[in-house]
């Protein structure tokens, strides 16, 4: 009993979910990064309409969790639970395949898995009902999308910091010719030999050329920084931002171990730079800790990992009524950038979201797997995305070359 009311015309229930692992040469410097592999999930009608969403984690575990069958009550498989609903009712389904799947799931990969298959959902009724993704989310509350750069200089975090800061250079001015407006260093070298707890400036001295550096490629550009997990102690990280304070550096990405809601607390309370994290987290329940007991005002869980549009939302508003930011990580294809588009125009809470350049970081995923392949970015922002669903359209050849896996 999974549909009971008539769909009209163009409209009609889940047929077949398609778990897809598409996978591409490795170019320039992979890391960490959607850019050689991602799971692709599509999610066809019984009239042949598809929606696409893809998972930003380990394919062949996540194509495992949606393939699998159903083997009792609490242990159903995804597939089983989604062919034959209605499009439009994915959060309903979001709640039926999170409460099926106790045995094998609840956190983690089921999520994981999860989002890619809501992201498709909400494509697919967009494109049944011909309205892009937003409006089913309750409608735009600002036309005026914002990426950030995440800039990455390669491999080369065990030498002097000179290089890095000319990379540093070299890709801002990419990201300010490209339109963007706000980017985010990240804070690498040295830390793996680097025991910790001492205090340096040398990290110090790194933000403030690199502020340097951002001013005199054009005024006023955002600065983040991403610290990569780097300390154990939170006292330590805590003598580190405070020392951040001159720089203008809008928020620390990942200063603690990811798991250490204590010390973020701490960390929190006492640091001048906005602390963030909860990129791994998955559901909002997760992210509730982060809130409640880790005390950050900045979350950043993935679109494609913590629970797709229908999760996201979800931390979206509870973001609100505790006064912090969302903005979700993104380091993978067209598919998760357009959809945080989507997500921060229907949100309050969501003041950028990640954007991985192609032209930072080449990869045939980012520039073929969907088309358009990147937005336009005009003086730091970009348009609503106007088509149905995503807005986006699938290269099926490139799928159809470069699945592995039974498909
Ligand atoms: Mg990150």
């Amino acid at each position: 009993m999974k549909e009971q009311v008539p769909m009209g015309a163009e409209r009609s229930p889940v047929a077949r979910v398609e778990a897809l692992v598409v996978s591409v040469p490795a170019e320039g410097n992979a890391f960490a990064e959607g850019s050689e592999e991602t799971l692709l999930v599509r999610v066809t009608d019984e009239a042949g309409n598809y929606g696409i969403g893809e998972s930003v984690c380990t394919p062949e575990v996540i194509k495992a969790m949606i393939d699998q069958e159903t083997i009792h009550f609490w242990s159903q498989g995804i597939t089983d639970i989604v062919v034959g609903t209605d499009p439009l009712e994915a959060r309903a389904t979001y709640d039926r395949v999170y409460h099926g799947s106790f045995y094998h799931g609840r956190r983690g990969t089921l999520i994981q898995a999860l989002s890619a298959v809501d992201i498709a959902l909400h494509d697919l009724a967009g494109k049944q009902l011909g309205v892009p993704v937003y409006k089913l989310l309750g409608g735009a509350r600002t036309e005026r999308i914002r990426p950030y750069a995440t800039l990455y200089p390669g491999d080369i975090y065990d030498g002097p910091i000179e290089p890095i800061l000319t990379e540093t250079r070299r890709q801002a001015e990419i990201a300010v010719d490209q339109g963007l407006r706000a980017v985010k260093v990240p804070v690498l070298f040295g830390a793996e030999n680097d025991p910790g707890g001492v205090p340096d400036k040398t990290i110090v001295g790194f933000i403030e050329k690199c502020r340097e550096l951002l001013d005199e490629i054009t005024p006023d550009l955002v600065l983040a920084a991403d610290f990569g997990y780097r300390w154990w102690d939170w006292q330590a990280a805590a003598w580190t931002l405070k020392r951040l304070e001159d720089y203008d550096v809008y928020f620390a990405e990942a200063p603690l171990r990811h798991d250490d809601l204590d010390g973020h607390a701490r960390l929190a309370a006492v640091s001048p730079v906005r602390v963030g994290g909860a990129e791994f987290a998955a559901g909002r329940w997760e992210v509730r800790e982060w809130l409640e007991r880790g005390g950050v005002s900045l979350i950043q869980p993935g679109i494609s990992r913590a629970g797709g549009f229908t999760e996201l939302m979800r931390i979206a508003e509870m973001c609100e009524m505790y006064g912090a930011q969302l903005m979700p990580h993104s380091f993978a294809t067209g598919i998760t950038d357009v959809a945080n588009f989507h997500l921060q125009a229907a949100s309050l809470t969501v003041p950028m979201v990640e954007f991985r350049s192609s032209r930072l970081g080449p990869s045939r995923l980012r520039t073929e797997l969907v088309s358009p392949p990147e937005p336009e970015i005009v003086d730091g922002y970009a348009r609503l995305p106007t088509g149905a669903g995503l807005g986006i359209e699938l290269n099926e050849d490139l799928v159809a070359a470069h699945t592995r896996l039974g498909y």
